[in-house]
């Protein structure tokens, strides 16, 4: 609050006032053109009214005491300086009018130039712009004049006062087609004249009222209009989508004009300091001659590749290199940079840190640490895991001639082909011959769910990157593109249209959920090189490619620096290895659930229907061997680094045959006159056995407690590993987990019966076993310090204390209402996908706090899948958790995550 008080009721802020530091206050672009003038670089003059002022004017309907008075002040220095006044009708100062918010935002009011013009001022203009190169060209100087009053209306007309703006469009394409040409060049001063009154027609109509006169008018409700374009309809939207803070306000940008469109000898351009793709070092931009900003956007005509600039006007060119190298230095990144030319007179407009992709990101980041700009931890800094998990996907190979026909928002990355669908039911009915499918909808509800899970890919034409689609099938973990509102379904007819194509069912089409572009045909797909390079197929001082050698370099960084260690969720030595190769420093969640799978399920059966004490014993003592091997594989495969088995978890009956399944096989078998006794027995056992909330049932601890000898023989089963393993000459660390205790009783009892058992296998071998538990039932959490006392370690499964901390369940919710909670904004972001830090994260905080209060150094970890998420591995970070255990291919993404949060003690800002 000081910094603001003391700043007063200042709201506008000369840029020679300003830096980049204050995006907040000054939003970015407002603070980068501040950084570039004080850096002495060739910026117009203008200033800046601050983010406060808007919030203001948002949170009251009106402007701020004394802002007007301000911009006034500020005015007239701005005017003395260019000594112009605004609007003056012989001789006019006219300004640009942009928005700029602390995240460039798309949806919001962008720009609108010329401000100052009227029917007066554009006489004063061309005799302004005719009087600088002598009378010959006044002809073309009453063409620059009315143009840019034709500019102006339209602008204006569009952003601040919402005018149709093809309407505009559809007036300039009728005089071109009147004067039979397609370049707005050839439109002369009279056609751009006759465009003037058009336009004015056009603004009147939907207006209501004449186009402003008064150029502080004009300039009052251009600033007024950006403003109110914070709250507009696709701003909120997007801001809710990128999860950017909703009362932070839009700064307001005021600044002279410098005019691209007075001849040949004038022009416009973007540019790049690296290429934002790859990021090679050269030069990357697009060059416009005699043309105003919005046209090199627009596409109204081609642009020319920056180089060509040297030929045309080098005295501009090479000054335009010097500024982007020293940009570069002084910023230490890529920056993309806009730039006008104004006869000869280079100008900068803009400039920012560049987006780039996620390669360009490492690759960047390596080349600005070997030249000498970062060091290593600022280019951990400036990576992120959505980047490293995005460059692990296999990638399309777009080197032949595979153009996208449509773009959406990459709602769930990877790369997908298959045949088109375009119901559920015919998804699944082809997956079931082996084929793969891409389902398209134009929304996708929970009906499609059966169609999703079969399809390879989901594409839809309408919702974003929180809709229906996109939620389930990031949860799912499959491709998706939502929102490719290029293309037009029509389920009906099972087909869809997308400029110009039509596609049909069973055609094939490509999608990547990452670019979230779509493709005809089938593009053939190439394996990540980074993964190969975590595989150990690729080595990092050998290749040449540049960006295995920055993620390398970065990843070797981020090891040093995290002080979480990582372990990887498997459940077969098979897993196990992969993980370690993608450096897994042990296992913190081996389920045992499929050691009953298989060609096991018949002991299950025994073990279930055990009439006797002596019936289930021997089922048990079957069991035991066969899961003593498949833990003797996974410890050797860890070779002594540690691995947490979690007793047995599921309810019982999910061994069994569905109960539907089963009634038939006794119906039909009773029909032929077989016997059907262990038929019916296994049906009865069913039907007893059935839950109305198998996920609150008889499950994990609770079957520990109920059936005896089932822990008892898994416990042996571990111990017995063990000590094979050692006696082999290797090392085992096994850590027994008992799972949704949420009493301290139920794991002393567990834990009584293991010791036992422990002591007597483990001998004189040397081998410990610790025991521990999960904390996932939210009186877990609540009653640590009691837990603490009986427990050695505690992992954290945080998809249960989700659903239990929520009430709901994974499976029901995430399909049935979450796009609708995310709409609502009653999430963020889905909680299965990222750690609820209020809520659920509470929880953890408690039972870290209070477990490690009972029991100092208590070992503390995380199994769920938030172990490999980017935002929850800095909570846990930051809760003070030992380490994180994820999925194998989640592991690189949690060691770069667990470095960074190191690295970041103070706020972070990655996006
Ligand atoms: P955006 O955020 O959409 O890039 P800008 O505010 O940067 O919007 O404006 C778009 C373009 O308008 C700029 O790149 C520049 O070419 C042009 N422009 C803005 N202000 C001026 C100015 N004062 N003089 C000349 N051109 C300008
Ligand atoms: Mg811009
Ligand atoms: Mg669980």
């Amino acid at each position: 609050m000081t910094a603001r008080e003391k700043a007063g009721d200042k709201y506008v802020y000369d840029f020679a006032e300003g830096n980049k530091e204050l995006k907040d206050l000054l939003g970015g672009k407002g603070a980068n053109l501040a950084e570039m003038t004080n850096l002495g670089l060739p910026v117009p003059p203008g200033f800046t009214i601050t983010t406060e002022a808007c919030k203001a004017y948002l949170a009251t309907g009106r402007e701020p005491d004394g802002l007007a008075g301000q911009i006034e002040a500020h005015l007239e220095a701005l005017e003395r300086e260019m000594g112009r006044r605004l609007g003056d009708p012989q001789d006019p100062l006219l300004v640009s009018v942009r928005s700029g918010a602390r995240f460039s935002m798309p949806g919001m009011m962008e720009t609108v130039l010329n401000v100052g013009l009227n029917d007066r001022s554009v006489v004063g203009l061309a005799r302004q712009a005719g009087g600088s190169v002598g009378q010959a060209a006044s002809g073309g100087s009453d063409r620059f004049a009315w143009d840019s009053y034709r500019r102006l209306i339209q602008m204006f007309g569009k952003t601040v006062c919402e005018v149709p703006g093809e309407e505009f469009e559809h007036a300039l394409d009728e005089a071109k087609r009147a004067k039979g040409t397609h370049d707005d060049l050839d439109l002369d001063a009279d056609d751009l004249r006759g465009l003037v009154e058009t336009y004015k027609k056009i603004f009147a109509k939907h207006t209501g009222r004449e186009f402003p006169q008064e150029p502080r008018e004009q300039l009052d409700l251009a600033i007024r209009a950006v403003f109110a374009s914070w709250n507009a309809e696709r701003a909120i939207l997007y801001r809710r989508q990128e999860r950017i803070p909703a009362d932070l306000g839009t700064a307001v940008n005021v600044v002279a004009m410098v005019f691209g469109n007075l001849g040949p000898d004038s022009g416009t351009g973007v540019a790049f300091t690296r290429d934002p793709g790859s990021g090679a070092q050269g030069i990357y931009g697009d060059y416009l001659a005699n043309a105003q900003g919005e046209d090199v956007v627009a596409g109204i005509r081609n642009t020319v590749p920056l180089q060509e600039l040297e030929r045309l006007d080098p005295t501009s060119y090479h000054e335009l290199l010097d500024i982007m190298a020293r940009l570069e230095g002084h910023y230490r990144d890529l920056c993309d940079i806009e730039f006008t030319i104004e006869r000869g007179k280079l100008w900068m407009l803009q400039t920012r840190v560049g987006k780039r992709t996620a390669a360009a990101a490492f690759v960047i980041a390596g080349q600005l640490v070997d030249e000498g700009l970062i060091d290593l931890d600022e280019a951990l800094h400036r990576v992120n895991g959505a980047q490293l998990a995005q460059l692990m996907f296999p990638r399309f190979q777009l080197d032949h001639d595979f153009e996208a026909v449509a773009r959406g928002i990459g709602a769930s990355p990877g790369a997908a082909s298959g045949a088109v669908v375009f119901t559920s039911a015919r998804a699944v009915e082809l997956a079931a011959e082996g084929k793969s499918v891409i389902l398209v909808r134009r929304e996708t509800n929970p009906d499609d769910l059966n169609g999703m899970i079969a399809a390879q890919g989901i594409l839809t034409s309408r919702g974003g990157k929180t809709s229906h689609a996109a939620v389930v099938a990031r949860g799912m973990g499959k491709t998706c593109v939502s929102g490719a509102d290029g293309i037009e379904v029509d389920v009906p007819a099972k087909r869809f249209t997308v400029g110009g194509h039509t596609v049909v069912e069973g055609d094939v089409v490509s999608i990547d959920g990452t670019t979230g572009r779509v493709y005809l045909g089938e593009v053939p797909v190439t394996p990540s090189e980074v993964v190969q390079y975590f595989e150990g197929s690729l080595d990092p001082e050998r290749t040449n490619d540049a960006l295995v050698r920055a993620v390398h370099r970065i990843m070797t960084h981020a090891d040093t620096r995290r002080r979480l260690a990582v372990r990887t969720n498997a459940d077969t030595g098979a897993d196990a290895a992969r993980a370690r190769r993608f450096g897994a420093e042990g296992i913190g969640l081996c389920r045992t659930e499929h050691m009953f799978l298989g060609d096991r399920r018949e002991l299950v059966e025994r073990l279930i229907l055990a009439a006797t004490d002596a019936d289930r014993t021997d089922a048990l003592a079957a069991l035991l061997p066969l899961q003593r091997q498949d833990f003797v594989e996974i410890f050797r495969e860890m070779a002594g680094l540690p691995v947490t088995v979690r007793l047995i978890d599921p309810p019982l009956h999910e061994f069994l045959p569905p109960l539907e399944q089963l009634a038939v096989n006794v119906a039909v078998a009773q029909e032929r006159g077989e016997d059907v006794a262990k038929e019916e027995a296994l049906l009865a056992a069913v039907r007893r056995m059935h839950e109305e909330n198998p996920m609150l049932g008889l499950r994990g601890v609770r079957l520990g407690l109920v059936i005896p000898g089932l822990f008892a023989m898994q416990v042996r089963a571990i111990a017995e590993a063990a000590v094979a393993v050692t006696r082999d000459g290797g090392t085992a660390c096994p850590e027994i987990m008992v799972p949704l205790v949420g009493a301290v009783q139920e794991l002393e009892t567990v834990r009584a019966e293991a010791e036992k058992i422990i002591a007597e296998v483990v001998g004189d071998s040397g081998v410990e076993v610790l025991i521990g538990t999960m904390i996932e039932v939210p009186r877990a959490a609540l009653t640590a310090g009691q837990i603490a006392e009986a427990a050695q370690f505690f992992s954290f499964g945080t998809n249960d204390l989700t659903q239990m901390g929520w009430g709901f369940s994974r499976d029901d919710v995430e399909g049935a209402f979450f796009w609708r909670y995310l709409e609502l904004g009653i999430f963020g972001i889905s909680p299965f996908e990222s750690i609820d830090r209020d809520g659920v994260g509470r929880l953890v905080r408690i039972a870290a706090e209070e477990g490690r209060a009972a029991r100092p150094g208590l070992k503390l970890g995380v199994c769920g899948e938030h172990g490999g998420d980017p935002d929850s591995v800095h909570f846990f970070h930051e809760v003070g958790l030992d380490y994180v255990s994820c999925s194998p291919f989640r592991v690189p993404v949690a060691r770069l995550e667990a470095g960074r949060a190191a690295i970041e003690t103070t706020g972070s800002d990655s996006r």
